[in-house]
């Protein structure tokens, strides 16, 4: 019996039931049945090292805190560092045709490149469209339990995969993630500029290593210069803005594999808002 394939020009089959049938796209990346996001928020950067990991993990983990059932897709698959903030270190196991994501102890899901791989210091010398395919992969073959929020650690930049995973995943929205001395380059605007030209609206944008505290007298230092998080904000028309310190005992916390012990999240109030 023929069986449908999502495509109504083509199955035949009439009344199949599946929801997402009549809107089938060629570039979008379906889930099992087994599987069920009720909404998918990527987090994105324009360059690497500004954190966008860690704040991916710190909104999961107050997502998580607030009683949903939250789950990370890792599509940073040349550098995978969400396992190690929360301290995963198992392989995912094959579950029939599926796969099944390993879950923190604070039950978040979590799929990353790191949790397959044999040895996770190996590097990934693959080409765009195979890291792209496999986070279509990621999406499509794990077995997403009932996730009320799922978490996109978006690779940086507006290249190859972020392209993909804008075309093919159903992102709510976006979260950018910058520091005072990138604010003012272009490289963030041009994430923010791709995003309004693929109609994915940015929520909100988070300014990391923002300011420090001085130890020694308290006082707020800002090394990276004045914030620019609000003139951006104001400039495209976004309401959510959070800024994060640099805080050596967040870092530590990462490095020890603990982000879901941390007793203040600095994300809290902004994750609240975006939830
Ligand atoms: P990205 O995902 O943008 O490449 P990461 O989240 O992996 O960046 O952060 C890069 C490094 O900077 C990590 O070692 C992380 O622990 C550290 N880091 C990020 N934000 C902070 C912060 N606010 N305070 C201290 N260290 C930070």
């Amino acid at each position: 019996m023929a069986e449908c394939d999502f495509d109504c020009e083509s199955c035949g089959v009439e009344d199949c039931g599946e929801p997402e049938a009549k809107n089938f796209n060629i570039f979008r990346a379906y889930l099992n049945k087994e599987s069920s996001v009720k909404k998918v928020i990527g987090v994105v950067s324009g360059k690497g090292g500004v954190g966008k990991s860690i704040v991916t993990s710190l909104l999961a983990v107050e997502a998580s805190r607030r009683g949903k059932k939250t789950a990370i897709l890792d599509a940073d698959i040349t550098g995978p560092s969400i396992p190690k903030a929360f301290g995963l270190t198992g392989n995912v196991v094959p579950e029939g045709e599926h796969i099944k994501p390993c879950t923190t102890e604070g039950g978040i899901d979590v799929m990353s490149l790191n949790l397959v791989l044999t040895n996770e210091s190996d590097p990934v010398i693959w080409r765009g469209p195979m890291i792209a395919s496999v986070v279509k992969q990621f999406w499509t073959d794990t077995i997403w339990d009932k996730e009320d929020i799922m978490f996109i650690d978006m690779p940086p930049g507006t290249g190859d995969v972020t392209l993909t995973v804008f075309q093919s995943l159903p992102l709510a929205g976006l979260v950018v993630v910058s520091t005072p001395q990138d604010l003012v380059g272009m490289i963030v605007e041009k994430a923010m500029k791709m995003a309004n030209m693929m109609d994915i609206p940015v929520l909100g944008i988070v300014e990391n290593m923002s300011y420090m505290r001085c130890p020694d007298c308290g006082k707020i230092l800002r090394p990276f210069g004045e914030s620019k998080a609000e003139a951006l904000a104001k400039k495209y028309g976004i309401k959510l803005t959070a800024q994060m310190p640099i805080d050596p005992k967040l870092a530590e916390t990462v490095d020890r594999g603990e982000i879901e012990n941390i007793t203040s999240n600095p994300l809290s109030e902004f994750a609240a808002a975006l939830l």
